[in-house]
């Protein structure tokens, strides 16, 4: 049975270049089909944001479809294999085929006043956030008040995307095997009136929390690109997803390997 492979990729020069390489490689092996609808591996060629755009093509399809990412630009987080490494990556996809890891994600339902909810998936993060004024909302975690919030936002991100926005207000980096979500705040008050925990905090696999909004007015809801903004959200509620997502693991690079390269490695 040959192997169906959809291909995802941006618009960049570089990018076009190699999905025509990839796609003359392909063609020479008996390995592999490439489809438009339905397929078992998704490579993407881009960058982080061309993987996530590919993660909510196929995120109602994830016990079926695996992913791997090829990056034209500099070292991405969902993506191992760089634009002169094709060969070898066919080759390996020929030799290993059933092989993946999989990594948590998050659940993300956005309920509004009219009784209406809408669900999704993140991969990164999911963010709640108020444009012009002050967000003022209660946090519960596992249905008890945890604390009320004041400021700017928050972020709620799965370990993959601990070093995305996550990690830009302050969170910690996560490892991907570890079954968990965080809780970051984004520019909170905290004086002598208004009180925050003031620090991210890593929830686990059987808690829940759930944001109430209490001001008024437009907010924003983010899941890693997409967003659901206007009025009338009365809460949103965030769990460790029971699906994953699957990578083929073909070439899979020491996470804090990856996490040096990418925040502190100079050369
Ligand atoms: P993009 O593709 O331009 O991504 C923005 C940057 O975030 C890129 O450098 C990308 O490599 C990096 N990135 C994405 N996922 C990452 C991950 N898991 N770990 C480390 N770096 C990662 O922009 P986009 O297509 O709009 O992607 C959306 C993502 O960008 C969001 O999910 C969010 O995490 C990230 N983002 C970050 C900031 C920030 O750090 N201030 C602001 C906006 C968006």
């Amino acid at each position: 049975m040959r192997l169906k492979i959809g291909i995802i990729h941006n618009n960049e020069a570089k990018s076009l270049k190699v999905h025509e390489d990839l796609l003359k490689l392909v063609a020479k092996n008996d390995n592999f089909t490439v489809v438009e609808h339905d397929p078992e591996l998704v490579i993407t060629i881009g960058g982080d944001g061309t993987l996530l755009s590919a993660f909510h093509r196929y995120s109602h399809k994830l016990d079926t479809v695996r992913f791997l990412g090829v990056h034209t630009g500099h070292l991405g987080f969902y993506t191992d294999w760089r634009d002169y490494e094709l060969e070898e990556m066919v080759d390996s996809l020929c030799s290993d085929r059933d092989k993946s890891v999989s990594y948590p994600l998050l659940d993300v339902v956005v309920n509004f006043e009219d009784g209406r909810h809408k669900h999704f998936l993140a991969m990164n993060e999911s963010t709640v956030r108020k444009g012009n004024r002050t967000m003022v909302a209660d946090v519960y975690i596992k249905d008890e008040l945890f604390e009320r919030f004041r400021g700017d936002g928050l972020s709620i991100s799965t370990p993959t995307g601990s070093t995305a926005y996550n990690k830009s207000v302050g969170g910690a980096v996560v490892h991907p095997s570890i079954s968990a979500m965080q809780l970051a705040e984004i520019a909170s008050l905290n004086n002598r009136v208004f009180r925050t925990l003031g620090s991210p905090s890593i929830i686990g696999p059987d808690e829940w929390i759930e944001i109430f909004l209490n001001t008024d007015g437009k907010h924003m809801v983010t899941i890693d690109q997409l967003d659901v903004s206007g009025g009338g959200i009365r809460s949103i509620q965030y769990k460790i997803a029971e699906e994953r997502i699957h990578f083929a693991s073909y070439k899979h690079m020491h996470f804090w390997h990856r996490v040096k390269d990418a925040f502190i490695r100079e050369d």
